[in-house]
């Protein structure tokens, strides 16, 4: 397959991904922070996994990755835009169930209430689920070594590293409601993990 034909699919999701996130963005900096847990570690993580997103625009764009590239092949690129559109519908949902209680960062806002209806009901961390299908497609659709695993690394490592400290923030803010949320649900996936 020629190789352009996963240059379009991969720009067409980067700029659906941020024309869903934009609105959120633009509304939930009209509320105020009340808690902020972004320490220098945090911030590294985010700046790093930020730089994971634009890798794969820079092999769109120019040719200096064109050294890592290998042939694109149909199953692998249908299977990659399969978890891209499922990935980008999931992180739509989950973006309007949050509403303005989502931050980019490990923050609680003004009035910020706990969501545990919608797509919330599932698991415990659909956006995070939904970051994960999209990078999981960016590997399949994605012919090169360096574009294509860039975000599912660097999302992976702040995931990791991200997860348990925002539970505790939610616990500490939500208490036995969010011990409750925690019983009944599962991180990613219903009724595995
Ligand atoms: N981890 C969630 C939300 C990601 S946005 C997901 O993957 O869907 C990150 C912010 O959302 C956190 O800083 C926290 O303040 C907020 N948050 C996380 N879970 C929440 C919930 N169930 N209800 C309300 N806010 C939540």
């Amino acid at each position: 397959m020629n190789p352009w034909i996963a240059k379009a699919v991969v720009l067409a999701a980067s700029l659906v991904m941020v024309a869903i996130r934009a609105p959120h963005g633009r509304r939930s900096r009209a509320v105020k922070v009340v808690k902020d847990r972004k320490g220098p570690l945090e911030a590294t993580l985010l700046a790093f996994a930020m730089l994971g997103f634009f890798v794969p625009l820079i092999w769109i764009a120019t040719p200096l990755l064109a050294f890592a590239e290998y042939p694109l092949h149909v199953g692998p690129f249908v299977a990659g835009v399969a978890c891209l559109v499922v990935g980008l519908w999931l992180f739509y949902r989950s973006h309007a169930d949050l509403g303005t209680n989502w931050s980019v960062t490990l923050q609680v806002r003004e009035n910020h209430r706990l969501v545990v209806t919608g797509v919330y009901r599932r698991v415990r961390h659909p956006m995070y689920a939904a970051l994960f299908l999209y990078s999981i497609g960016q590997v399949l659709v994605l012919p090169n070594w360096i574009a294509g695993p860039s975000y599912l690394v660097t999302f992976g490592v702040l995931f990791l590293l991200r997860v348990r400290v925002e539970e505790q923030l939610m616990l500490e803010e939500f208490g036995a409601d969010y011990a409750a949320y925690t019983a009944r649900t599962k991180r990613l996936i219903p009724g595995f993990w």
